[in-house]
């Protein structure tokens, strides 16, 4: 019997295989990577995950991120009090990586080599006279068509970067990035504008009824359906004077993350007061009941302990409203009317027993 392993067709298949292997390791440390970039909450955490965590899983030497000073984001990240980091990881902002990138990265694809090939005066411009890396990534970041920075990735190795590598995976890194950026910058607008509240990280009151107004206009303009949750904390005060006002606080950013967690993309929830939540949902009142369940169930399983690790048994009780085909002049009154309707329901739900879902008995479609 001839030995499969040693003929060329089983090196080939066992080296296709070991390819796989290795693009699919890549392919989830990046996915890793994304996931801490995608959830970042500020600035900070994105840039500590861009300069500390993609160095060290990948082995860089040099990590740029470069913004261009024209980018409207720009005005929302850049503050002043921003720390300024050492070495070698660094933020940049201004527009002379633009030309160098134009001409590097054709039709704003992510180029790859080695300095040499990169030319002194585009590696002057992307990584900084003194220090150039041996072979680098240039990663174009397009907002809506247009460059509006460069991540720049160098290695020591001057082979490990070079023209004709698969990109695919590095374009994908490169949206998720910059989707990221635009999702950080967004919060970092709603935090100076004063619509966040600081010890959950959620919108507050202010920003929810804001929302509300605009949201239950558009539903009432185009007859969506709308639907509110009125969410508050069960004998909240004695977990306080049992545990302590800090165990409080943990908890309930426990809930607010949670709360999060069984929410869709594009529904609003806020810190609407101590220990209550409010969402907007775009769905009809079978679908918010469907949602509120799902919330009220993930509260009750919370993995909530004090310092002594003994569990805290956390729960919610739901109040629910929602609209179907609302004539447009109740557009100005419905949010409010929503409001109302949903906190009553929680009432309702507190009355029946707590750790409950309810619709007004009038009110339920
Ligand atoms: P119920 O089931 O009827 O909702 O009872 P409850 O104790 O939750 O309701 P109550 O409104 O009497 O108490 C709410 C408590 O929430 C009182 C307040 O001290 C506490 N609270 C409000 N904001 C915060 C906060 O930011 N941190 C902490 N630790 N507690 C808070
Ligand atoms: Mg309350
Ligand atoms: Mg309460």
């Amino acid at each position: 019997m001839t030995n499969l392993a040693q003929t060329p067709l089983s090196d080939r298949l066992r080296a296709l295989i070991d390819t796989v292997q290795h693009n699919e390791r890549t392919l989830r440390r990046f996915q890793d990577l994304e996931l801490h970039l995608i959830g970042a909450q500020d600035f900070t955490s994105f840039l500590d995950t861009l300069f500390e965590r993609l160095p060290r899983e990948f082995t860089l030497t040099t990590v740029i991120l470069w913004l261009d000073e024209r980018a409207p984001m720009l005005h929302d990240l850049v503050a002043p009090d921003l720390p300024r980091r050492p070495g070698r990881h660094q933020l940049k902002t201004g527009h002379r990586t633009s030309e160098a990138g134009v001409h590097l990265c054709e039709e704003g694809r992510p180029w790859l080599g080695t300095a040499q090939e990169m030319g002194e005066a585009a590696c002057g411009a992307f990584f900084g006279s003194d220090a150039p890396p041996a072979s680098a990534i240039v990663l174009p970041l397009k907002t809506a068509g247009r460059i509006t920075g460069y991540l720049c990735l160098g290695s020591d190795n001057a082979g490990r970067f070079a023209e004709g590598m698969a990109t695919d995976i590095l374009e994908r890194f490169a949206t998720v990035v910059n989707a990221s950026l635009d999702n950080v910058a967004h919060r970092e607008r709603l935090k100076q504008l004063g619509m966040t509240d600081p010890l959950t990280g959620l919108a507050n009151r202010r920003y929810f009824d804001e929302r509300l107004r605009e949201e239950t206009m558009r539903a009432a303009r185009y007859a969506l359906p709308v639907a509110c949750l009125f969410i508050d904390i069960d004998g909240f005060k004695q977990i306080n004077d049992t545990y302590g006002h800090p165990t409080g606080d943990r908890a309930l950013v426990m809930v607010a993350a949670c709360v999060r967690q069984q929410l869709r993309l594009g529904d609003t929830l806020a810190r609407y007061g101590g220990e209550e939540f409010a969402v907007l949902l775009q769905g009809d009142a079978r679908d918010a009941r469907i949602v509120a369940e799902r919330v009220r169930q993930a509260v009750s399983v919370l993995e909530c302990f004090d310092d002594g690790g003994s569990r805290i048994v956390l729960t919610v009780s739901i109040g629910v409203s929602a609209r179907n085909n609302m004539k447009r002049d109740d557009a100005t009154t419905l949010g409010t009317a929503l409001m109302e309707e949903a906190d009553r329901a929680m009432y309702q739900a507190k009355r029946n027993g707590r750790n409950r879902v309810e619709t007004l008995e009038s009110e339920a479609q």
